[in-house]
This record gives C-alpha cells, sequence and structure tokens, in this order.
C-alpha cells in the first residue's frame, strides 16, 4: 500500500527503531511512548483492519503473537505487558494497518480507557 505509513517503515523508506523483525512480522518503538517500553507489532502483509483480516492469515497472526513473547523476554519485561489492537473509529484507530501495541516496563491500569 503506498500511502501507508507502516508499509513505508517495513520498507525502510521511514525510519523506524526495529527491535525484531522475520519473515512475516516487524517490531518498532512507537514514536510516542505511553510507558518504558511501548512497541508495535506489526504485520508486513498491509491488512488495514482486524475486520479485514481472512483465513489465509491465520499464520500471519500466529507469528505476530510468537514475536511478542519473544521480544518482551528480550527486553526484560518478566514481570508482565500488555497487548493492545484498536480497531477502527471506536478504538481510535489511527493508522489503518492492522498492529498490535506492546507495553511494558510499569505498572498498567485496567481498564484502558
Ligand atoms: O491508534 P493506533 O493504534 O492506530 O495508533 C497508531 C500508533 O502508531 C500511535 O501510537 C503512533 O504514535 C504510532 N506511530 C509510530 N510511527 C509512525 C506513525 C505512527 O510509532 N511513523
Amino acid at each position: 500500500m503506498q500511502e501507508c505509513v507502516f508499509c513505508k517503515i517495513i520498507q525502510g523508506e521511514i525510519p523506524a527503531e526495529v527491535v525484531y523483525e522475520d519473515e512475516y512480522v516487524v517490531a518498532f518503538k512507537d514514536i510516542h511512548p505511553a510507558a518504558p517500553v511501548h512497541l508495535l507489532l506489526v504485520p508486513k502483509k498491509h491488512i488495514p483492519t482486524f475486520f479485514d483480516i481472512e483465513k489465509e492469515d491465520e499464520a500471519i497472526l500466529g507469528r505476530l503473537q510468537l514475536a511478542a513473547g519473544r521480544v518482551a523476554q528480550k527486553l526484560g519485561l518478566e514481570k508482565g505487558f500488555r497487548m493492545v489492537g484498536n480497531c477502527g473509529e471506536d478504538a481510535g484507530q489511527l493508522v489503518f494497518h492492522i498492529h498490535y501495541h506492546l507495553l511494558g516496563g510499569r505498572t498498567l491500569q485496567w481498564p484502558p480507557g
């Protein structure tokens, strides 16, 4: 997707602090961190929202989950972390390329606003 900011990061056209990358997934630091550790876990495939996920994307989503645990361990988040995925207007989704926020490094409040 030409105008997608996350596709541009994945293609190296926009700089980002990438902390993990494999065949399916990239994880990079959020530019507006809401916690000491705040990453975005993003599939390389452009999928606009969670509503658009197809059966054929199962493996990609599985890899995203696997990457989350590995990256969190690598960054020393043994006490835990949170994954949040915003979908659509009500959730305040800003970038229409699916992603999970991975937050940690402090005690997190619940429920989110
Ligand atoms: O609301 P949504 O989950 O779509 O949030 C998108 C996130 O992407 C924001 O937290 C924003 O700071 C982050 N972002 C980024 N780098 C960019 C553009 C957006 O980390 N170049």
